[in-house]
């Protein structure tokens, strides 16, 4: 029998997960979350990353950040995983697909300007197999049509287009930690944000719209109610799991 896929083990998960057991912090946001979100930061460059509990919920997250609202349109590849329109769908978007190219298998880029209308609000393109999509064209069109940009790079991690890290071009890029991918965590996944200004609202949207990342930082005295939110933390343990495949 040939396996779909073997979880990558490097060795040192174990001793990591047992580590974050005995640290007695097993919930969300403990040190090694803390540890693989700098390290993303730290290799890709980009303002933010929060590890959330799939890519999935990482293009929720961003959907939820673009204000993506019943009747708006999104243009995507006609050929990825069904994630990418989902997050979108949830949200009552519209998801407008677009060919892809045959040599890169990505969005045909030379198509998109003749797929937006008045209603579009976002492009999410998809780096198929960590190949970079053409991402100047792309932040061309998308910054002279005002849209938000959401980059689906769950197979792009650690992959580059011009020497510039998948999933920090657009405004948001999601990242897959799932059991198949390169690097995992089982099931989990991360939301690079490109905007500083972007960041606060991230964070209270996904620690069930509290502004708890402020409180752990000792900015306020408590954490209270902001906004809608959901849950999208993965347990320390599972990202004990990714830090040792990051190393
Ligand atoms: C795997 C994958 C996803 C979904 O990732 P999860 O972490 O399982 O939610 C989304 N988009 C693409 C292109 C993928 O390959």
């Amino acid at each position: 029998m040939i396996n779909f896929n073997v979880p990558p083990y490097t060795g040192k998960e174990i001793d990591y997960m047992k580590e974050a057991i005995e640290n007695q912090k097993i919930c969300g946001d403990g040190p090694f979350t803390k540890k693989c979100s700098e390290w993303i930061e730290q290799k890709t460059g980009t303002a933010k990353c929060l590890l959330t509990t799939s890519c999935t919920h990482a293009t929720e997250l961003a959907a939820l950040l673009s204000d993506i609202e019943e009747g708006d349109e999104v243009i995507l590849p006609s050929y990825t995983f069904v994630s990418t329109a989902d997050a979108f769908v949830l949200r009552g978007a519209k998801a407008v697909f677009v060919d892809i190219r045959p040599d890169t298998m990505n969005i045909d880029e030379t198509l998109i300007e003749d797929a937006i209308t008045e209603r579009t609000k976002a492009i999410a393109p998809v780096h198929y197999a960590g190949v970079g999509c053409e991402m100047d064209t792309i932040m061309e069109i998308a910054n002279r049509y005002h849209l938000t940009v959401v980059e689906d790079a769950a197979q792009g991690i650690m992959a580059s287009y011009k020497g510039k890290a998948l999933g920090t071009f657009g405004d948001y890029g999601c990242f897959s930690f799932h059991e198949t991918k390169n690097f995992s965590m089982g099931e989990g996944g991360a939301l690079l944000i490109r905007d500083e200004k972007n960041i606060e609202t991230a964070e209270i949207l996904r620690e069930k719209g509290t502004d708890r990342s402020k409180y752990y930082r000792g900015q306020v005295d408590k954490y209270r109610w902001q906004n809608y939110g959901s849950s999208y933390l993965p347990s320390d343990m599972n990202a004990a799991y990714l830090y040792a495949q990051l190393e």
